[in-house]
């Protein structure tokens, strides 16, 4: 069924070679489940949930600091709908293609829906690099693609967030055009500042939650993460607050990458030097090389942390960023858990290591969905008009990472016990979506 299956998506959407692996990965886990629940086969909901109900593509002209004309290309995937708007994040990065956003708005749909709360799939951006671009250029870069965008989004319709180059900044700009065309100060994007309707925690939730999960997946097997040596790669939104919460819980991590090299602290990064990365990243914007020349460690150019001995793995990066041999190299070094706060960063080869390793391996459906959880408590807030404090979401955001953890064990737990999360979250985020689907007709 998979063979014949994937040959169809691959033919249909040819070239889009990350969307046929995010695709291949959910069809598997999901076999055995519909053999046995022939219903979904009959309606075809497999079929249906891999087409996107809707693309859309546009140009993005803008202009730079010395005045010339530049034109990108802006994407939204609106991917599902079945359970509440789309809802899902910007990437702004040179790699974006048509391809790698559909494998991202595909996997929203389950992510969102493990959540429990009421949020369809959806994920868009544009291959404008928004690195070593000033603030102005980012600006207009960002009005002109909110001027299009506009058109197809709202608080009902279709709720987009940050993420990959997408922070603050770009989120003020973006909500400042929409409200210029649209005059209306509405809940349309999430990852607001706080004096305007942004929520506590939004910042923090996708890193936190990453960690909440892992402490769930140490807990089955009565291990805690206090002492815990942890590699991590990344060093944006996403790397930061998993190194904040993992110092508050005793950890130790110890690595930190972006995209041209990794760094090793072995005397661990604390509080005070995680300020330095904060700033160093989201106000100077300048490179994770930096650390090691200011805290006097090792900095790796052009290679990634995988290679170093820890209990617990964070990638925080980008997709397909531990290959099999990472993998292997993880293992054999005694690394325990891998907790995926990137979306997809571990090949299928990888995930097959951990898998047949018996090891704890939280996907990032299920380990990043602290993020667009706590966006979802962004829009209720903004609904009711009121903030709640700090306490009030974190305490809800550790609760939703404890049903998610809860879900995967429900539907990915072995006859020998092991919990293969992949199952877990891929079959424990279908069944609501595709209930959905059956019971709103022909969608
Ligand atoms: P940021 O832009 O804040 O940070 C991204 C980090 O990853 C940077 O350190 C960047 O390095 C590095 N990186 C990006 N692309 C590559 C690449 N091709 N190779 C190596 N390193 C790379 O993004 P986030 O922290 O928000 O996102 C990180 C991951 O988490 C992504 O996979 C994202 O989809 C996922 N995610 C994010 C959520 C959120 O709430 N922000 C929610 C759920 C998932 P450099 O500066 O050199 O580009």
């Amino acid at each position: 069924m998979v063979k014949e299956f994937m040959e169809k998506v691959i033919q249909k959407n040819p070239g889009e070679i990350e969307f046929h692996q995010a695709v291949r990965e959910v069809v598997e886990s999901l076999e055995s489940y519909l053999k046995n629940n022939p219903e979904y086969m009959e309606k075809k909901i497999l079929q249906r949930i891999v087409e996107p109900e809707r693309v859309i593509i546009f140009r993005v002209p803008w202009i730079d600091d010395q005045g010339e004309i530049c034109v990108n290309r802006g994407f939204r995937i609106e991917m599902s709908s079945a359970i509440g708007p789309y809802k899902g994040g910007l990437r702004f990065h040179p790699t974006v293609n048509l391809g790698i956003l559909k494998f991202l708005a595909f996997e929203q749909v389950f992510k969102n829906s493990l959540t429990g709360l009421p949020m369809g799939g959806g994920k868009g951006g544009s291959d404008f690099d928004p690195k070593g671009k000033s603030d102005n250029e980012v600006m207009r870069f960002c009005q002109s693609f909110m001027t299009e965008l506009s058109r197809h989004i709202g608080p009902d319709t279709d709720v987009p967030a940050g993420d990959i180059g997408v922070g603050g900044r770009e989120i003020g700009y973006m909500f400042g055009q929409y409200k210029r065309l649209r005059n209306e100060f509405t809940g349309v994007l999430t990852g607001k500042g706080l004096g305007w309707g942004g929520s506590l925690i939004r910042p923090e939730a996708t890193g936190y939650g990453a960690v909440f999960l892992a402490c769930e997946m140490l807990k089955t097997r009565n291990e805690s993460i206090k002492g815990k040596v942890c590699t991590v790669s990344g060093s944006g939104n996403v790397a930061q607050y998993t190194i904040k919460k993992l110092l508050q819980l005793g950890a130790k991590p110890v690595t930190l990458s972006d995209s041209n090299g990794f760094i090793h602290d072995p005397a661990g990064i604390d509080e005070k030097k995680l300020q330095f990365v904060l700033e160093l990243k989201n106000i100077k914007r300048g490179r994770i090389k930096e650390y090691a020349d200011k805290f006097n460690c090792e900095y790796y150019e052009g290679k990634r942390p995988w290679g170093i001995k820890c209990d617990m793995a964070f990638p925080s990066a980008t997709q397909n960023e531990i290959n099999k041999q990472d993998a292997e190299t993880l293992v054999k070094n005694g690394c325990i858990c891998i907790t995926e706060g990137a979306n997809m960063p571990s090949t299928p080869e990888a995930i097959e290591v951990f898998i047949s390793g018996k090891i704890l391996y939280g996907p990032g459906k299920a380990a990043n969905a602290g993020g667009v959880a706590t966006s979802g408590l962004e829009m209720s807030q903004n609904s009711l008009r009121l903030s709640w404090t700090r306490e009030e979401v974190e305490k809800r955001l550790h609760d939703i990472m404890i049903n998610i953890h809860e879900t995967c064990a429900k539907y990915g737990k072995e006859p020998d016990g092991f919990i293969n999360y992949v199952n877990g979250a891929n079959i424990g985020g279908f069944v609501k979506v595709a209930d959905a689907m059956i019971d709103q007709g022909l969608v």
